[in-house]
């Protein structure tokens, strides 16, 4: 698969070919696929799974006991009841397997394999290879996205995000073109990129100035973004929309976005090891699941799948990598399932994506909770940014970046804050810091725990 091509002699409209083909003719699948009932998508995805199962065991080591017994030669694919019985694949284990993932053998008309280091913020990195084929149903899901969210593809779109060199501000960087999914069809929509590394000043500066249709951003920086906008009284005269990428996006911040620039935010939840896991609802605030790609399962602590309502462990299986066959992993995520959308969509709901599960807030009686206290910091102080970090069970320390800096009344105000909004009288150190470090892939943690789960 080339990665980009045209018909020569062809100027309008243009003809791809290679792998903008590929990308293409998936979204246009897409387009049918989203209103099939969810039987027939499982059904779908169970014959994709015998194919799948095959390659595995026979091609690689990690997978070849942990698959053994799976029956693959039913004319339906595999079974439900023995696709329950695959061992779950934690993150640790798939760190620790190596090379032992990699298949031997692959289709060559998947195109090449690239080298995918995953990089949360913490712990070891997840190495994994991923084909052409997978770069074009990012491209055809991308697509799906734009379609769903009736985006007007030549208009310009500002990006703030983690970019490996270059975009630094004031200026950022110009382009043409909004990338890889939109190449061949909108070559010449103007784009603005800005490094997320810039402060949010600078953010409000350039985007102010840069006066974007769309904005594509992560939730903790667009949250910071609204309210200096806000207390400027800047507006963005143009913008219709802001994308949020790479973070879980919480209630508020929607709401605020929505209430102070009076436009919508539309979410995307994707993690680095297997692309986009689910968009959001053209019609709701939740998302479906990319059944197409990906199988996954929300399974409660005795590995059953979650009833409607029930938030559980994020499990999912690449249903299309060969390269690095990635079959019932933990993300490492949790979200809650929601019942089968009004829309009439067939693709399954997650209601919310709640996040880390080695986030949680423990307790001093053993208790662990999502913790939920940006609210009522923003209500208690006025600062850019903060994280608030468990470093023993009953000490919290807040690292915030304020100009001008935190009164010793905006110190007692934000720790009394945090009692409330905790319900637990952690001691609480606030630690002023020019700058919050980010992860390689600009991954700001709101919560960081350093307590082992018991
Ligand atoms: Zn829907």
């Amino acid at each position: 698969m080339a990665t980009h091509g045209q018909l020569p002699g062809i100027a309008w409209p243009p003809v791809p070919t290679g792998a903008d083909a590929t990308a293409l003719a998936l979204a246009w699948q897409l387009e049918q696929s989203q209103w099939w009932p969810a039987a027939r998508l499982a059904a779908g995805q169970r014959r994709q799974l015998a194919a799948l199962v095959r390659h595995a065991a026979a091609s690689t080591a990690f997978y070849r006991a942990r698959l053994a017994g799976v029956a693959t030669d039913r004319p339906d694919g595999v079974a439900d009841d023995a696709w329950a019985r695959v061992p779950i694949t934690t993150r640790d284990e798939l760190i620790a397997a190596g090379d032992d993932l990699l298949s031997r053998a692959y289709p060559a008309a998947h195109g090449q394999a690239h080298e995918v280091t995953t990089s949360r913020t913490t712990g070891a990195p997840v190495r994994l290879r991923a084909t052409d084929l997978m770069a074009a149903w990012w491209r055809a899901l991308t697509l799906r996205d734009h379609a769903w969210h009736r985006r007007d593809l030549d208009a310009h779109l500002a990006a703030i995000r983690h970019v490996a060199a270059g975009a630094a501000p004031p200026d950022g960087l110009r382009a043409r073109g909004w990338g890889p999914a939109t190449a061949a069809i909108a070559p010449d929509a103007p784009m603005s990129l800005l490094s997320i590394t810039a402060t949010i000043d600078e953010q409000v500066d350039w985007l102010v100035r840069t006066d974007p249709t769309y904005l594509l951003i992560y939730p903790t920086a667009l949250d910071a973004v609204v309210h200096a906008l806000a207390a400027r009284g800047a507006r963005l005269p143009a913008l219709r929309q802001v994308r949020t990428i790479s973070e879980a996006l919480t209630p508020a911040t929607r709401a605020a976005c929505a209430a102070l620039l009076g436009v919508p935010v539309v979410d995307t939840y994707s993690a680095q090891e297997v692309g986009y896991v689910a968009l959001q609802c053209p019609d709701h605030a939740h998302y479906h699941v990319a059944a197409e790609r990906l199988r996954v399962e929300i399974l409660d602590d005795d590995g059953r799948p979650c009833p409607p309502g029930a938030t559980g462990r994020v499990v999912v299986t690449d249903l299309h990598n060969l390269a690095t066959p990635v079959i019932r992993y933990d993300l490492g995520d949790l979200a809650t399932v929601g019942p089968p959308c009004p829309c009439g969509r067939g693709l399954p709901v997650l209601t919310r994506i709640v996040g880390r599960r080695r986030g949680l807030l423990r307790y001093p009686d053993g208790r662990a909770a999502w913790p939920v206290f940006t609210v009522a910091c923003r209500q208690a102080a006025r600062y850019r940014e903060l994280q608030l970090v468990q470093d023993d069970v009953d000490r919290l320390r807040l690292r915030v970046v304020a100009d001008p800096p935190l009164t010793a009344a905006d110190h007692g105000a934000l720790t009394a804050a945090l009692h409330r909004a905790l319900g637990h009288p952690f001691a609480v150190t606030i630690e002023a810091v020019p700058t919050l470090g980010r992860g390689p892939a600009g991954k700001l943690e709101e919560f960081v725990s350093h307590v082992a789960p018991r």
